[in-house]
């Protein structure tokens, strides 16, 4: 959601500006624009739509060697040329580019209207170069501190002035802003992923913090005027990562890397000797994990479908009582935090607005979190007080596979580590650690499956609707497959616990309305197949997804989504593998746009 790339060095920072916005572009935005410092002055372009309206406008090439670049998600106006960023204050000498959400906006911009200010914008960004250019400073991290002195609200923002060449100034509150550190040259992101191909050394901004960065020097200082030592961090991922290596989407790709992602998420972290787990960053004793007596998982979209699979995991391992919930309810709901409840954040970006906010939250009030986050040096993984990295590598495509899956892969390392310590045997943790270790040969089965679940899709893409239903384990197995399928082919799709159906659903099933029923080989399986029937009975078509051997489902299904046979513990995962490449190949074969898909956005750092 929403991008931002800046350059200052002895390059000519066009290319390097357009290159970065499509490291970016896999976010999620609906317009883009760049500005050059040129001269004494800003040459600027913005444009509506993709990124290839914008380059359309753009000049063959200029001298320029600073500048800056945007992505825009809208907030505040439409997505149309005139509200693209950068903006630029009314004499045209300050030009900001804005993440975030200045929460005062009306306030501001009604008193800078009485005293006859004019916008060219519909945005509450364009207040910020108003505000930047009234508070005429000694430096220009000066104005804009002064300026933000008098906004509230969420910004990762940079800002540049005509009349000093080769400088950007910095600012974060909420929304990230990182400055990578190369020989000559210095940039400024929101996501590391844009600058990987120039430099891995990282600086990251904290909340509060300005920074001025030019070609060969950068300093960082809070709002209250204290500067800030921080050396560069040096990335661990490699710009390999990021290309589509001949898959015609990220969302494939990331598809089929999962069983050696899972085998990174577990690395390391199994421990055959004592038949446990070993998740080093959680930075709690034995004693203070065996004191906990409940675990709540916090996560939004599919972290907290995720979390429901996980609170699942720690009551039957741990036996604690776990639950999951949607961030921005926990955190909106006067919640009751207590000492031995363990809160678990869990977000593929690390910078999720609503879980970070509940962070803080639990936080304020003494509560304990831990953060299970993909992004190394996101806000998340900061701001908790322990935690544990899925390892997966960058995840591109909107809708979440790999992330998803390393996301489970860490709950079942920690609800084994958790019953280790409370009450599963030595004997019960071998066979559990053996078990965990067979997930990356399992997935890699799952997907051999790929070609048989495309003739499926193809049978059913034209469905208007669709049902996914499953019990216990399986149902947060159902939640996440229609989120995938409604995300990226746009299908109305619902989930429900199969015992629900007959409570409502059930009247809509007709034969134009597929259900994909989620068939663990468990002791509820007969349970599941009567559902099954209840559909069948009013002429519904039925996929089942199934790693069960039982042949009768062959005879009850229309068509069978068949997933590899594996411990209970597993289930989740790697039946959840049938149901991504089942979404992958409807929306291909429906001829959408996989990787972007429409009004949504890879992390969502506004609330
Ligand atoms: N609130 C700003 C706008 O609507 C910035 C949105 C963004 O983060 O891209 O223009």
């Amino acid at each position: 959601m929403c991008g931002i790339i800046a350059y200052s060095g002895q390059r000519k920072a066009l290319p390097i500006l357009v290159a970065g916005l499509r490291r970016l572009e896999y976010r999620g935005y609906d317009s883009a624009g760049i500005a050059l410092h040129r001269r004494g002055r800003f040459a600027t372009w913005r444009a509506a739509g993709k990124l290839s309206q914008l380059e359309a406008r753009l000049p063959a090439q200029s001298g320029a060697k600073c500048g800056m670049g945007h992505t825009r998600w809208a907030t505040h106006g439409e997505a149309t040329d005139s509200n693209a960023h950068p903006h630029h204050s009314p004499d045209g000498r300050i030009a900001i580019i804005h993440n975030g959400i200045i929460e005062n906006a009306t306030a501001l911009r009604g008193a800078l209207q009485a005293d006859g200010a004019v916008f060219n914008s519909e945005t509450d960004s364009e207040i910020l170069a108003h505000l930047v250019a009234m508070h005429p400073a000694d430096s220009l991290r000066d104005s804009v501190r002064l300026a933000l002195r008098q906004v509230q609200g969420t910004y990762g923002l940079v800002v540049m002035d005509a009349s000093r060449p080769g400088e950007l100034v910095a600012a974060r509150n909420g929304s990230p802003v990182i400055i990578g550190v190369g020989e000559r040259e210095m940039f400024i992101t929101s996501d590391a992923n844009a600058i990987l191909t120039h430099t891995r050394e990282v600086v990251h901004l904290e909340d509060g913090e300005l920074a001025t960065v030019q070609a060969r020097i950068f300093s960082i200082a809070t709002m209250d005027e204290s500067m800030i030592s921080r050396p560069p961090v040096t990335l661990d991922h490699s710009p390999e990562a990021l290309s589509r290596d001949g898959y015609d989407h990220y969302m494939l790709k990331e598809i089929e890397e999962q069983p050696e992602a899972i085998a990174r998420t577990l690395g390391g972290r199994l421990d055959r000797q004592f038949g446990t787990a070993h998740l080093g960053g959680l930075n709690l004793s034995a004693r203070e994990l065996r004191d906990i007596r409940r675990v709540r998982f916090l996560g939004c979209g599919s972290a907290y479908y995720a979390g429901i699979s996980g609170a699942n995991m720690i009551e039957s391992l741990a036996r604690l009582p776990a639950a999951s919930e949607p961030a921005a309810e926990f955190r909106y709901r006067n919640p009751v935090i207590e000492n031995d409840t363990l809160y678990i954040a869990v977000s593929q970006s690390g910078e999720t607005f609503d879980t970070l906010a509940a962070i803080r939250e639990v936080r304020s009030r003494g509560g304990r979190v831990l953060g299970i986050c993909n992004v190394v040096g996101s806000s998340i993984a900061r701001e908790v007080d322990g935690g544990v990295f899925m390892h997966v590598g960058p995840e591109i495509s909107v809708a979440s596979t790999k992330a998803f899956s390393g996301m489970l892969a860490c709950f079942m390392l920690l609800a084994l580590q958790l019953g280790r310590i409370r009450d599963i045997s030595p004997q019960r943790g071998d066979e559990l650690v053996e078990a965990i270790g067979e997930l990356p040969g399992l997935i890699r089965n799952a997907l051999g499956e790929s070609p048989r679940i495309r003739e499926i899709a193809a049978r059913y893409h034209g469905a208007s609707s669709a049902f996914y239903i499953g019990r216990t384990d399986a149902y947060p197995v159902a939640l996440e497959g229609a989120q995938k399928l409604k995300e990226i082919s746009y299908v109305h799709a619902e989930a429900y616990p199969a015992s629900e159906l007959k409570h409502g659903p059930l009247a809509l099933i007709d034969p134009d309305t597929p259900t994909l029923v989620v068939l663990p080989d468990n002791d509820l399986l007969d349970k599941s197949l009567s559902s099954l029937q209840e559909i069948r009975a009013r002429r519904g078509p039925v996929i089942a997804v199934t790693n069960s051997g039982r042949e009768d489902i062959h005879s009850l299904a229309d068509d069978v989504i068949c997933s590899p046979p594996c411990h209970p513990l597993l289930h989740p995962l790697v039946m959840n593998v049938g149901l991504q490449l089942f979404a992958y190949h409807t929306a291909v074969l429906m001829g959408r746009d996989v990787d972007q898909p429409r009004n949504l956005a890879k992390s969502v750092t506004v609330e």
